[in-house]
């Protein structure tokens, strides 16, 4: 498959290039002697993930501990409901330990830093979705973990807060400025540079620094290649597009990974939100501009400063204000398109799966779930899977209180 002059052969061995860049979107933009820690990471990284004693120790992990492969379901109720000519396919992260895809690239994450010789994995999380994920694989591997996290985020958070505790991470509150994801970043980062010996900072999705766009896109691209085989082998070819939401873009990454070079359509879905003024959305592909932000260079939503723009969506997981370079590049030159479904939308689909299938999502899920519905209008035959990153259980209580129980 070739895409604007990009050779999807290949596409693996030459992005990202030895700097990290996806054309011109990645790379290393943080204080020297971080540069350094990166530098390590990447050197054992490259060195590491090709050990078949790493290898090998990660499939056991997978297929032991988080129960790979998650199965694809053929969502036929559902697919009925929009006239039965499209099916609707869905790779179940859902059942993935702990609920989501997050912990597929925490274990590989936690795994190198094991193999590095690190005793702590350090992260920051907001809505402490990506800090369970990590405590989770901390405790499997007997690693020490601290998890910065805004005052006002621990208290929205209690029952995130709780499971961190319960998994033995050290939740370290950060009390300055708003309270939230930002500070938690810095603070996060403050405290990497001075114990990186020790330590490995472990992102939460594609983004940040070289070579963490890479490496967690290479975890999770699991779900993709698991995804290609098992959909082949359940109905005789592939789909005719896929899909799957985009916050920083990490189950988007590995689902589209196993696809890249293949004849199948494509789509990235962004958060509208309430409505398409800045601060009602979080869809920084589709409205953004060329910045750099958290030690990378990719595609963000600024405000009049060119400082981060406040964001919204109803998926505390989406609620960022860029995606990661890899999601830049694939835009730019085409592979990928990117759409956006607003907080409505997104909603209706949360309770039709509900109700049709079986099946409660992720909100996060429920956005990418909801384009595929709308997808499946316009197309008069054919088929479509949809990554659907994690479950709902997590959402219940916010969305029955808000919104109630619709059909
Ligand atoms: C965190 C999260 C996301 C968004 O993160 P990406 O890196 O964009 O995948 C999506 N779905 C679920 C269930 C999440 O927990």
């Amino acid at each position: 498959m070739i895409c604007n002059g990009i050779d999807f052969d290949t596409y693996f061995q030459q992005y990202p290039d030895a700097q990290g860049y996806f054309g011109k979107y990645g790379g290393v933009y943080i204080d020297e002697n971080l540069k350094a820690a990166m530098q390590e990471i990447t050197k054992a990284y490259f060195s590491i993930c090709q050990s078949r004693k790493f290898i090998a120790e990660l499939r056991r992990i997978r297929a032991e501990f988080q129960g790979r492969p998650t199965p694809i379901s053929h969502l036929e109720r559902l697919s009925g409901y929009l006239g039965g000519e499209v099916q609707l396919y869905a790779k179940r992260e859902d059942l993935n330990h702990s609920g989501a895809h997050k912990l597929n690239h925490c274990m590989g994450e936690a795994l190198l830093a094991k193999y590095m010789g690190k005793k702590k994995v350090i992260a920051e999380t907001g809505a402490g979705q990506h800090g369970v994920a990590l405590a989770t694989a901390a405790a499997y591997f007997g690693l020490e973990c601290d998890i910065y996290m805004g005052s006002v985020d621990i208290k929205k958070q209690a029952p995130n807060v709780a499971r961190m505790k319960l998994l033995g991470a050290n939740v370290v509150e950060v009390t300055h400025g708003l309270q939230t994801l930002k500070e938690a970043v810095d603070a996060a980062f403050e405290a990497y540079s001075k114990e990186y010996k020790d330590a490995i900072y472990c992102i939460g999705s594609v983004l940040g620094p070289h070579p963490f766009p890479m490496m967690v896109r290479d975890f999770q691209s699991v779900v993709g290649i698991e995804a290609r085989e098992q959909f082949v082998q359940m109905t005789g070819h592939l789909p005719d597009s896929i899909v799957a939401c985009v916050g920083g873009g990490s189950n988007a990454a590995g689902l589209f990974a196993g696809f890249l070079n293949d004849p199948v359509e494509i789509f990235g879905v962004e958060p509208l939100g309430r409505g398409k003024k800045l601060g009602d959305h979080a869809a920084s592909l589709t409205y953004g501009t060329e910045g750099v932000m958290h030690g990378f260079n990719s595609i963000m939503l600024k405000d009049e400063n060119g400082e981060p723009a406040p964001v919204y969506s109803i998926a505390s997981g989406l609620d960022y204000p860029s995606s990661g370079p890899e999601h830049a590049f694939l835009k730019d030159i085409g592979r990928v398109k990117y759409d956006t479904v607003d907080d409505e939308e997104t909603l209706e689909a949360f309770y039709k799966l509900s109700r049709l299938e079986g099946i409660i999502p992720a909100i996060e899920s429920s956005h990418a779930l909801a384009f595929a519905m709308r997808l499946a209008k316009q197309m008069d035959h054919g088929s479509i899977l949809v990554n659907l990153s994690g479950r709902g259980d997590k959402d219940m209580d916010y969305v029955i209180e808000k919104y109630g129980i619709r059909e």
